[in-house]
């Protein structure tokens, strides 16, 4: 066995995708100590600097000092604590929705609620650029899957001309797409999927906290959070915790719970964790001045890479992709910033398609002008594109 994959490893390192895990020792803000030196991190998801705050820390501590780490059971158990249920009370208050469900990750909602959802009678149309969690989460349905262009509702029609031969339709897309930024065409899939009589089903992890009124996430920006019947999302990225949620009706929370594999077999989120999301939440429905924060320094760092002469589409959102191309080439920029103590993970196949490499840079309301600064003196110290 060792002999075949590391043959099948060295294959990959040959083609320029060796992974190495970096160590983080410990973070604030934007700088983290990693591998022995202090960073600037322009890779992480805690968008709005929350996953080291202080009532978020305290709140999840104190948890954690009156109940102990794991919750012991399934929900369905010995592992329903009142701080999930508080927790989902509060993100379907957030999103709007008559109830939530909590998974332990976004990936364990997305592998969970679609296969719940949908069967080998039913019909799928997914977006091209889908998360993989998403993809992992069709794959396990059984259902029939067409795979749409990215964004293109006229090509998700084109794949619904044998409807009647299926039971239900799923039509699954990111809300924000999370290596391009870019927004899905929530008004037109909601037009589509309603005069279909499919489901629309949106994993918005990358727009809660940082899109809509009190951060209510991209279906709120967008106009249309009533018209989507299940709205996923994950508390390990703008809220600064961990875990992932389905927010919607009544019916379609409680039959997850009882129907969802991941909720159903998978112990509990730490009720600390849950605990600290409380106080995640809650800070970010009233976190305006560090959205705009956010914006701004989204704004800034598309600008140095535009002037430093890569392409950087434009975008409303905090994930900014430099386009490389290459692989090798990416990981040399990704490097020779590292060497300059700023870190931007280089995207390679199997993440983004292969010859679309690129740094994914993210933004953070943390960045401070003095962090901002920092970046730019290192862009002036790599080639230009
Ligand atoms: C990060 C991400 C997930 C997974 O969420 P976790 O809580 O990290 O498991 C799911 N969907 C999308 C679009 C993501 O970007």
């Amino acid at each position: 066995m060792d002999s075949t994959l590391q043959m099948e490893l060295d294959l990959w390192k040959r083609q320029g995708l060796e992974r190495k895990l970096r160590r983080t020792d410990e973070s604030s803000g934007c700088h983290v100590r990693m591998d022995g030196r202090t960073v600037l991190s322009l890779g992480s998801n805690n968008y709005l600097g929350l996953a080291d705050d202080p009532e978020v820390r305290a709140t999840a501590a104190a948890a954690l000092d009156r109940l102990g780490l794991g919750a012991g059971g399934s929900r369905l158990t010995t592992g329903n604590y009142p701080e999930h249920e508080e927790l989902e009370a509060l993100i379907a208050d957030w999103k709007g929705t008559a109830d939530a469900v909590l998974f332990d990750s976004g990936y364990a909602a997305n592998t969970g609620v679609i296969p719940a959802l949908a069967g080998p009678y039913d019909l799928i149309l997914s977006d091209q650029l889908n998360h993989a969690s998403l993809i992992d989460g069709c794959r396990l349905s059984r259902a029939h899957i067409r795979v749409y262009r990215h964004g293109d509702v006229e090509s998700a029609r084109s794949m619904l001309y044998d409807r009647e031969q299926f039971q239900r339709c799923l039509v699954v897309t990111d809300g924000v797409f999370s290596m391009d930024g870019d927004l899905a065409p929530l008004p037109a899939l909601c037009d589509f999927a309603e005069a279909n009589d499919a489901w629309l089903v949106v994993d918005d992890a990358h727009g809660t906290g940082v899109l809509g009124p009190h951060g209510a996430g991209t279906e709120a920006h967008l106009g249309v959070a009533e018209r989507i019947p299940v709205r996923i999302g994950t508390l390990s990225k703008a809220v600064g915790a961990s875990g992932g949620f389905v927010a919607g009706s009544r019916p379609l929370c409680e039959f997850l719970r009882h129907r969802a594999r991941s909720f159903v077999f998978s112990t509990a989120m730490p009720p600390a964790v849950a605990a600290g999301a409380i106080a995640g939440v809650k800070i970010v429905r009233g976190a305006d001045d560090r959205r705009q924060r956010l914006q701004h320094a989204a704004m800034e760092i598309r600008r140095l890479f535009q002037e430093h002469g890569y392409t950087v589409p434009e975008g409303c959102t905090a994930i900014i992709p430099v386009l490389v191309g290459e692989a090798d080439a990416a990981v040399r920029l990704s490097n020779a910033l590292l060497e300059l103590d700023v870190f931007i993970p280089a995207i390679r196949y199997p993440a983004v398609p292969a010859g679309q490499a690129r740094l994914r840079v993210t933004a953070s309301a943390a960045l401070t002008d003095a962090d901002l600064d920092w970046l730019k003196k290192a862009l002036s110290h790599v080639p230009r594109k």
